[in-house]
């Protein structure tokens, strides 16, 4: 009884998790789309210029690091690259934990893209 109420406790707190989770990449799809319609692809503190695939290294960063408030005409996003964004966040580390975090599963998720791209080709190969 209580391993059952336990295991499905588990599987709903996962469950909410993955919504959770799902539902930020959503937003962040969202208000990305939206900056990236609105500013050049240039990274606002390195300078450096972005197209094509690349673009997805290219982060919206809060100015007010609140991740809900996203106002149409861009006045609290600022397009930065991986690198300078996670620079921006490791300043106010204390403040911005939650904040980081979220970045934090970006980054992995963009540079994922590339290894796991390879591995599939790999596999591809060694099956032949
Ligand atoms: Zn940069
Ligand atoms: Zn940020």
């Amino acid at each position: 009884m209580a391993n059952n109420k336990l295991r499905k406790s588990d599987a709903e707190q996962n469950q909410i998790l993955s919504s959770l989770r799902q539902e930020h990449q959503e937003r962040q799809a969202g208000y990305r789309e939206r900056a990236l319609k609105l500013f050049p692809w240039v990274c606002a503190r390195c300078t450096r210029e972005f197209e094509g695939k690349k673009v997805r290294e290219l982060t919206v960063h809060h100015i007010d690091h609140n991740h809900d408030n996203n106002p149409p005409d861009g006045s609290n996003w600022e397009l930065l690259c991986l690198y300078c964004h996670d620079h921006e966040h490791t300043r106010g580390v204390q403040e911005d934990r939650l904040d980081g975090a979220t970045d934090i599963d970006l980054k992995t998720d963009a540079l994922a893209h590339s290894p796991f791209a390879g591995l599939a080709a790999h596999f591809k190969q060694t099956k032949k």
